[in-house]
């Protein structure tokens, strides 16, 4: 019995390159959230074939109110709304999972290419790093996994995505949804085609399951935000937690993956009344 996770995201879904399809107020953003659920009901059938019998999804897009509940198969749970504090991976704790997946994903804001690129707010984060290191959403998701004993094996995304993954994940299985050109701008094949992949590429990767490792950030963590106005850094250092290191950044340490998950969390829900 093979249990899969999902997380799903809107920027690295096949066709999705601006604001007008990522925000749900945005005028294309309704043929969005239908291929983004498309891309998500993909992996579960790839999945299905190699064997898997369960899955939970977490759409977790802005609202986290993306994906169609109606278009679910009846074994999948549904994650949705936001805030909560496990983020993007919010469910992975209830597993054991035999593995989880990262769809429609993007590059982090340290990337010079991609697509939409950011780290877990575009309005709000200008850097993200942890240990020294540009920390994409990519690789702070699979630690969460990875804490619960979930190793990643499925990323789809732009060709920067992907890339970023892999250099920090290793040989996952992936998909490539596009071509990124520019921030707004990529190139890709037929959304169709593109979820013919994401099926075959999640077969392989529920099949391969038991030969990944779960990813993990060990040891305390140590986190450098750069925010977008000089305020937020000024307010949160009035917290002993916080070390203002210049006019818009803090730092500050994380006991692990799942706890830097919380910080960021109410840090995302609490700066926008400061911006
Ligand atoms: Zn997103």
């Amino acid at each position: 019995m093979a249990l899969i996770f999902i997380c799903a995201d809107i920027e690295g879904v096949a066709g999705v390159v601006n604001r007008e399809e990522t925000l749900i107020t945005g005028s294309d953003w309704q043929r969005a959230r239908e291929r983004m659920t498309m891309e998500v009901l993909a992996a579960i059938d790839g999945a299905r074939t190699a064997g898997a019998t369960g899955f939970t999804v977490a759409d977790s897009h802005g609202t986290a109110t993306n994906i169609l509940p109606d278009m679910l198969p009846d074994d999948a749970e549904l994650v949705r709304g936001t805030p909560r504090p496990l983020m993007m991976m919010e469910g992975v704790d209830h597993g054991p999972f035999t593995a989880a997946f990262l769809l429609g994903h993007h590059a982090g804001i340290g990337q010079l290419r991609g697509g939409l690129a950011h780290s877990f707010s575009s309005r709000l984060i200008s850097t993200l790093r942890v240990n020294g290191r540009d920390l994409p959403e990519c690789a702070l998701n699979a630690a969460i996994a990875g804490q619960f004993g979930t190793p990643v094996t499925l990323v789809t995304g732009d060709d920067a995505c992907i890339a970023e993954a892999v250099e920090w994940l290793g040989p996952v299985e992936t998909a490539t949804t596009k071509r990124s050109i520019g921030y707004f701008a990529a190139s890709g094949r037929s959304p169709a085609v593109i979820r013919d992949d994401i099926r075959t590429a999640a077969a392989r990767a529920t099949a391969r399951a038991g030969e990944v490792s779960p990813f993990r950030l060990d040891g305390l963590l140590a986190v450098d935000l750069t925010l977008k106005w000089p305020l937020m850094a000024e307010m949160l250092a009035y917290l002993p937690m916080f070390e203002r290191t210049d006019a818009l950044s803090v730092r500050f340490e994380a006991a692990d993956a799942a706890t830097l998950a919380r910080q960021l969390q109410f840090l995302l829900t609490v700066l926008p009344s400061l911006a």
